[in-house]
Parts: structure tokens; sequence; C-alpha cells
């Protein structure tokens, strides 16, 4: 297993948070401020289901080992493991009755260390007290608690870590109160120690691998959706993207514009400077139209070869007519020459543009084809224009 995570054909993707974090790499288990954020977010909704299994299934164990004490230990001392085992039973459902609640979610962590701890603190105390009239009751359960942290409920390491070694200071100090002989208590302890070394380790593994799986998954996705030259959204994310504004519009009672764009005499400026030039004209366009796509729900695209769109959330006609004309200045304004154009010296493109406020007998297309059919006559009309 390699824990440099930086594969060649990262060089090949343009910058991005994702890309950028597998190359510096995550050695310490930790992400710069905003994807650390947004990974504590994922492992909370991902974690969900094992984090109310594993404690359904913790509390089996916790009755199992109740009724173990009792075959176990028949003196006084069962009376107060009883007790203990009761008042960590009723913490435990508490907390899986919180947990239940989806809208609990936050308090998911909070509620998964409150249980660890719960059940560790509660073993430690229930072995210790056991150990008052038999020093040989098994103490190993205070092995499965720590493991279920490092493996089971989806803790960060340093979580599981802090449990796990909170519950060996308290077993140490119930023992030390319960007056264990010395060399059975340094017997346990290194047991447990050696225990946790292990479950640490494979944990940050784990926790390395998860992290990893994280940021490709989450890089695939911006991939897929962004076009590779100009880095602008392409035509499936624009498609997934209309649809959803097309129905907000509609229960919101808002506009939406599509503005279509296409270059002007593009074969002929391929055939004159190059098809790579003709590339990064391309990538300078796109730049432009990034800058009209500044409103979290807009999007600028690159629908396909020569043709980009803008996609306006919330937006009148008339301001959407003024975002296109701007548009088509700011690309004549960028002065790529182009001496094989019929219209200007330089690279420019007509605009065609189409805004509605969608009913519900409305359909999606009707858009897309309004927007082509002003950009059918911006380019009839002469090209280097916006029109409706
Ligand atoms: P019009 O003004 O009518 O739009 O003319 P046009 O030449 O721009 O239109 P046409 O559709 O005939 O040609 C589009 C050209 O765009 C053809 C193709 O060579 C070029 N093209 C499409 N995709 C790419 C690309 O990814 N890179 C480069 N360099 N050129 C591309
Ligand atoms: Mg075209
Ligand atoms: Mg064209």
């Amino acid at each position: 297993m390699k824990l440099s995570p930086r594969p060649a054909w990262l060089d090949d993707v343009r910058p991005n948070p994702y890309a950028d974090q597998l190359a510096s790499g995550f050695r310490l288990l930790r992400f710069s401020r905003p994807l650390e954020r947004e990974y504590r977010e994922f492992m909370l909704e991902d974690g969900f289901e094992l984090k109310r299994i594993a404690l359904g299934v913790g509390i089996l164990f916790w009755l199992a080992f109740a009724v173990l004490d009792q075959l176990l230990i028949s003196d006084g001392a069962r009376w107060g493991m009883i007790g203990i085992r009761l008042l960590v039973l009723v913490l435990l459902v508490i907390c899986a009755w919180l947990m239940m609640q989806r809208r609990h979610i936050y308090l998911l962590l909070p509620l998964s260390l409150v249980c660890i701890l719960a059940f560790g603190l509660g073993a430690a105390a229930v072995v210790a007290l056991a150990h008052r009239s038999d020093p040989g009751y098994p103490y190993e359960g205070l092995l499965l608690v720590s493991m279920a942290a490092y493996f089971l409920v989806g803790l960060r390491l340093s979580e599981a870590l802090a449990c796990a070694l909170a519950v060996l200071l308290a077993y140490v100090g119930f023992e030390l109160l319960a007056g264990l002989p010395a060399a059975r208590l340094i017997n346990n302890v290194l047991f447990l120690a050696f225990g946790n070394l292990i479950g640490a380790l494979g944990c940050y593994l784990l926790e390395f691998k998860s992290r990893q799986h994280f940021l490709v998954s989450r890089l695939m996705r911006v991939l897929a959706d962004h076009d590779s030259l100009t880095g602008l959204h392409n035509r499936r994310s624009f498609n997934r993207q209309l649809e959803r504004l097309w129905r907000h519009a509609q229960r919101e009672k808002l506009s939406v514009a599509l503005l279509l764009c296409d270059i002007d005499h593009f074969k002929a400026y391929n055939d004159r400077y190059g098809h790579q030039a003709g590339d990064k004209a391309l990538q300078r366009v796109g730049l432009v139209l990034e800058s009209a796509a500044r409103r979290p729900l807009d999007m600028a695209v690159r629908m396909g070869g020569e043709e980009f769109a803008v996609l306006l959330y919330d937006i009148e006609e008339s301001e959407a007519l003024r975002r296109a004309e701007a548009l088509r200045a700011a690309l004549e304004a960028e002065a790529i020459p182009h001496d094989r154009s019929d219209t200007a010296k330089v690279v420019t493109m007509s605009i065609g543009v189409a805004c509605l406020q969608p009913t519900e007998q409305d359909n999606l297309s009707q858009l897309y084809e309004r927007a082509d059919r002003a950009l059918y006559l911006a380019k009839a009309d002469g090209r280097n224009r916006a029109m409706l």
C-alpha cells in the first residue's frame, strides 16, 4: 500500500481543490480547512447507518456480558456490577433514541463518543469491581470496546485514540483503587496497550484510504462535469442544472435566461492559425464567459466545439440581453487577432438570448429552442451581436 498518494496522472488535471490536496498529501490525516469540513460532513452522512448498527450490536453484547457476570461473580460485588451495567444501559438507550431521530445528525459524533466512553468506562469499572472478588475475571472485553472505537463506529483516528486512551487510563485508575496485584495489572495493561497499538495502526490506514477515496471520488465528479479544455461546465452538467433551475423557477415564479454563444468564423480561424491556437482561443473565450456566471445558481458551459452557453437565474429579459451584449463586447475587447474573419479583424461571437418565466405547462426545451432561433438570427443579421 502506497501512502504517498500522488499518481502521475494528476499532472494532466486542471487545478482544483481535490487534485491539489491529493498532490500535496495528507499523512497527518488532515485536509485544508474547507475540504476538511466537507470530508467530515460526508463522513457524518456516510457513517450514519454504521453507527446505528454498531450501537445496536454493542447493546446486545453489553446485555450478554451482564448475564455472564451473574455466572462468574456471586458475592456482594455483583450488585455493584449490575448497578453499573444498568446505568450504562440507560445512557446507551437514550443515545440510541437520539440517534434514531435523523434531525439530530450533528449530534451523531458527540453521541458516538459518549457511547464508546460509556461502554469503555463502564466495562473498566465492572472489571475492576469484579477483580476484588475474582482476579481472574476476564478484562479482554475492554479490548473489544477499543476495537469497536477504531474499526466499527466510523470515528476518525484522533477521536478513537482519545477514547481508547481515556478508557485505558480509567481502567488503571479503577484497578489501583480496587487493589489488583501489580503483576497482574502490568500484564493486563501491557496486553491492552499492544492491542491499542495494533488498533490505532489499522485505524490510521483505514482513515488514510477513506480520505484518499473521498478525494478521488470527488475529483472524478468534477472531471465528469467539466470540460477539460476550458474548465467550464460541460453539457451533462448543464442539462442537470437547467432541469433544477427550471423546477426552482416554476415553484418560485422567477425567470431563467439562456445565452447561446457561437464563435464567428471559427473554422477559418483554425485554418489560418492552426488547431492549437484555436484551442488557446477557446480557453480565452472560456475565461470571458466564466466571469459572467458569478452567482451560485448561474452557470457558464462549453456545449461542445466552439459553442458555449450561459445560464442565468432570476433575471429580467432586458437585463439578460444587456449581459449578453456585455459578453460580446468583452470578447471583442480581448482582441484575439483573426484576419480571416469577414466580421471583424478579431475573434467575435454571436449570442442568442431567451428568457422565460416557466409555468407548469411550459416545456424545458422551449428555452433552448428560442435561444437557438435567436442565435440563428444573430448570425444571419451579420454576426458579432446579441439578439433576443
Ligand atoms: P459561423 O460563424 O457560422 O459559426 O462559422 P464557424 O466556422 O464558426 O462554424 P462551423 O460550425 O462551420 O465551424 C466550427 C469549427 O469549430 C469547426 C471546428 O474546426 C472548430 N472546432 C470545434 N471544436 C474545436 C476544438 O475543440 N478545438 C479547435 N481548435 N477547434 C474546434
Ligand atoms: Mg457552431
Ligand atoms: Mg461558429
